[in-house]
């Protein structure tokens, strides 16, 4: 069997710097663990544009199709603000999502128990959380049609149209049911089924998908309204949440900063399966290329590193190795170490990207102890 493949674009401001780190512990994985990636590395965002004068080039799109996994860094920053639209950095990522059709997005909100003092939330409400929100990400009012500004008499009108096939709505189910198995096997699907056609049909396309291809999983249905009160007064009662477009931009907003800090949350965005089983897979840390920061060594690596765990667990069916990675992750926390962004008020001396990386690679290794 081949080694799986990895392309890796670090990007532009801070990826290069966070990905610095992520190597290390792919490295590690392939050196202790007979974990072996077949890894190229690319050039995307301004860097592809400074190369070659476009933020992605035809031979990086060809490559990140035939990839098992792609993980990026961040694109973006002040030296192409004026750059025409079509080239800018952050299409370079637009190109990628569109042409992959990487149609569900994953936003884990997890709370690690050292930093549960982070949250605007009380402690005991935060602490040990572990949710999923899956968005789909390709469809719905962003993209319907009819849309625009039009004249009606005298006045302007705004005009999105939410639209959403049954196709559509069975394929995000599918990748919301999937990810439950392999977590806590809950799916709470929202929507507002009570003032939209668009979501009496999405409630019905989930349920029939739910009760023939997924009975052992656990299927509840909350409008996405009420389901924005529950993320914030009781978040732990959900496992897997599947929503729209438009519900979802907000809702996984919502739910990643229960857990604090933009350096922290990772994401995957995956599309239809592959003839290998598995699913196109674009894996890249929430945050963007933080141009006030980079190069100064003040980045937190951990966002990148636990989108590699989500590539471990979502395209590589590495649960166990994804569980170890998180867990040293857990662990520096625990032991207090803090990069610039996680320090609270009461001040202490931060470390640098690399020093965080070095200390979850060494727990990585004690982890086998
Ligand atoms: P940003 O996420 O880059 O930064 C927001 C704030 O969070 C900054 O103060 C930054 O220092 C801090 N921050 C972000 N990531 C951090 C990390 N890993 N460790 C420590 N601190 C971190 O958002 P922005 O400032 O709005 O955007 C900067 C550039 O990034 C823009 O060009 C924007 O278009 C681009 N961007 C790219 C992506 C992406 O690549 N997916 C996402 C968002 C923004």
């Amino acid at each position: 069997m081949p080694n799986p493949s990895l392309l890796i674009l670090p990007g532009d401001g801070i990826g290069p710097e966070v990905m610095t780190e992520v190597r290390k512990v792919i490295d590690w994985f392939g050196t202790r663990r007979g974990l072996a990636f077949d890894v190229s590395e690319d050039l995307v965002g301004g860097a592809a544009y400074d190369a070659h004068g476009t933020p992605l080039t035809d031979a990086t799109m060809e490559k990140a199709q035939s990839v098992d996994a792609v993980l990026l860094g961040a694109v973006g920053g002040p030296k192409y603000d004026a750059l025409d639209f079509s080239v800018k950095p952050e299409r370079g990522l637009l190109r990628l999502r569109k042409e992959m059709d990487l149609y569900a997005n994953l936003r884990p909100a997890q709370c690690f128990d050292a930093l549960a003092d982070f949250s605007s939330l009380k402690k005991d409400v935060v602490a040990g959380l572990d949710i999923m929100i899956v968005r789909e990400l390709t469809s719905g009012v962003y993209f319907g049609e009819p849309r625009g500004i039009i004249t009606e008499g005298n006045e302007r009108v705004g005009i999105n149209t939410q639209r959403y096939t049954e196709s559509e709505i069975a394929r995000v189910a599918r990748s919301a049911f999937e990810l439950a198995r392999k977590r806590g096997n809950k799916v709470c699907s929202m929507e507002k089924a009570n003032v939209m056609e668009s979501g009496v049909l999405w409630r019905e396309v989930v349920q029939k998908i739910g009760d023939e291809e997924y009975p052992d999983v656990e299927l509840s249905h909350m409008y996405a309204d009420a389901g924005a009160m529950q993320l914030t007064r009781w978040p732990k009662q959900f496992d897997v949440i599947v929503t729209d477009n438009l519900f979802g931009d907000l809702l996984s907003d919502l739910a990643a900063m229960l857990t604090g800090s933009l350096g922290m949350l990772p994401s995957a965005s995956l599309g239809a399966p592959m003839a290998n089983g598995r699913p196109k897979a674009l894996y890249e840390p929430v945050h963007g290329s933080a141009p006030d920061i980079a190069g100064q060594g003040k980045a937190n690596p951990i966002a990148c590193i636990l989108s590699f765990a989500m590539a471990l667990r979502y395209s590589f069916d590495r649960g166990a190795e994804a569980d170890r990675l998180e867990g040293a992750v857990q662990s520096v926390l625990a032991d207090g170490l803090r990069t610039a962004d996680l320090m609270g008020p009461d001040g202490g001396s931060p470390v640098s990207t690399s020093e965080m990386g070095d200390a979850i690679v060494a727990a990585l290794e004690t982890s086998l102890n």
